[in-house]
């Protein structure tokens, strides 16, 4: 049975799309939206956590380039595939 992802409809062992809201985070194995390793893996200046924190546009800079970064931080760590059977899924 194959399954596909809810945020990005990517299937199984396929990248989600960037910043998919159920991509795994592959610094601390928690769903990327909602842990907190981008400020610190990038080590963001205050005023760039303030742009963050705001969520100010993000075509436009600082978050364009933030988003840059971070993306390229996922790369080279290595991204997680989607997998069907979701380590949070409990609810079922
Ligand atoms: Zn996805
Ligand atoms: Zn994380």
């Amino acid at each position: 049975m194959l399954e596909i992802c809810d945020g990005c409809a990517c299937s199984e062992g396929e990248l989600h799309e960037s910043f998919c809201t159920q991509e795994i985070c592959p610094f601390c194995g928690a769903l990327l939206a909602s842990c907190g390793c981008m400020p610190k893996v990038l080590k963001l200046t205050p005023e760039e956590q303030h742009a963050v924190d705001a969520y100010i546009d993000d075509e436009i800079e600082p978050l364009k380039s933030i988003n840059e970064r971070w993306a390229q931080a996922l790369d080279e760590k290595g991204r997680v595939p989607f997998h069907a059977v979701k380590v949070e899924a409990e609810s079922v």
